[in-house]
């Protein structure tokens, strides 16, 4: 069997950047550092964080000062406030993709549409982008929603940045058929749109593909239905100790890819665990990764 790795796996530049953000902090800070929910959908960068002194909790009641990193989600402006008047210092580290949404959905209200945001209505993103965006804004979670809708003369679309380009499409093509005018804004992140490309791409040439990051990370999530729905099997894991030798079973060519909050030494594990599990050659092609890391 022959083991293959995406073009573009992993870490994207959000996480990135609010782990740089978050270390920084971790190393000059005085007093707790706390997180609104988990820094990013990962749940053993979250553990390596706890170890820095990077709390995650639900709510910030009965916390007394410290530190609030917003985490590469965003937060509703109300929730910042809130923690600003509990004397919390804040550390912004919202992808500036997320902001972008955010600042969409406000201009859109402003102009008086009735926004729509395509999403997972309980994702935090989703969230925080609702909260800007008017009080008649709604949440679908793909264009069979769209039939729920209030009716409206003119309504402003955006997207959760992790969502498909080809979803996007199909809603933005059935709103047209409700509405007189319709806004669109395509809020899809280019890290999401290259790793579902490239996932996409490799998913044509195997016979299975391992997807591997946290089971509540949107964008890994995505990544393995996309690949699924074209027909080719795909395994969503977090860890290596999840690979099953059944996954391989009649499989001559396997594909690995990582979602946007996967760091690359666990993608790197799984290469590894394939490779025990299956005794499987890495073939050498879309190698950016290993060449990097082993
Ligand atoms: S997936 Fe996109 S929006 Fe989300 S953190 Fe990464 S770059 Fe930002």
């Amino acid at each position: 069997m022959e083991i293959y790795l995406a073009k573009n796996a992993g870490f994207c530049f959000g996480v990135e950047r609010a782990l740089r953000i978050a270390h920084e902090t971790a190393r000059n800070a005085k007093t707790p550092i706390y997180t609104l929910g988990q820094l990013i959908h990962n749940p053993q960068v979250v553990e390596e964080l706890r170890k820095e002194g990077i709390t995650p909790v639900e709510h910030l009641d009965g916390l007394k000062e410290g530190i609030l990193i917003i985490r590469s989600h965003g937060l509703p402006p109300s929730v910042i406030e809130q923690a600003k008047k509990r004397n919390f210092t804040i550390v912004d580290a919202t992808c500036p993709f997320v902001k972008q949404a955010q600042e969409k959905a406000c201009l859109l209200s402003k102009e008086g549409y009735q926004v729509v945001v395509l999403g997972e209505r309980e994702h935090p993103e989703v969230r925080g982008i609702l909260s800007v965006a008017g009080h008649n804004a709604s949440c679908i979670n793909n264009h069979n929603d769209i039939k729920n809708l209030m009716p409206s003369k003119k309504i402003g679309l955006v997207s959760q940045t992790t969502q498909s380009v080809e979803g996007f499409s199909r809603v933005v093509s059935e709103l047209i058929k409700i509405t007189r005018e319709v806004r669109a804004f395509n809020t899809i992140c280019t890290s999401t749109q290259m790793r579902q490309e490239a996932a996409l791409k490799l998913a044509r040439d195997v016979d299975c593909m391992i997807v591997v990051g946290g089971k509540n990370s949107a964008n890994t999530k995505r990544l393995a239905t996309l690949v699924q729905n074209r027909g080719i099997p795909a395994y969503h894991i977090e860890t290596e100790m999840e690979l099953n030798k059944d996954f391989f079973s009649g499989v001559s060519k396997v594909g690995i890819t990582g979602g946007a909050s996967t760091p690359d030494w666990m993608i790197r594990r799984v290469i590894e665990g394939v490779r025990k599990i299956s005794s499987a050659v890495f073939t050498g092609e879309e190698i950016d990764l290993m060449k990097k890391n082993i």
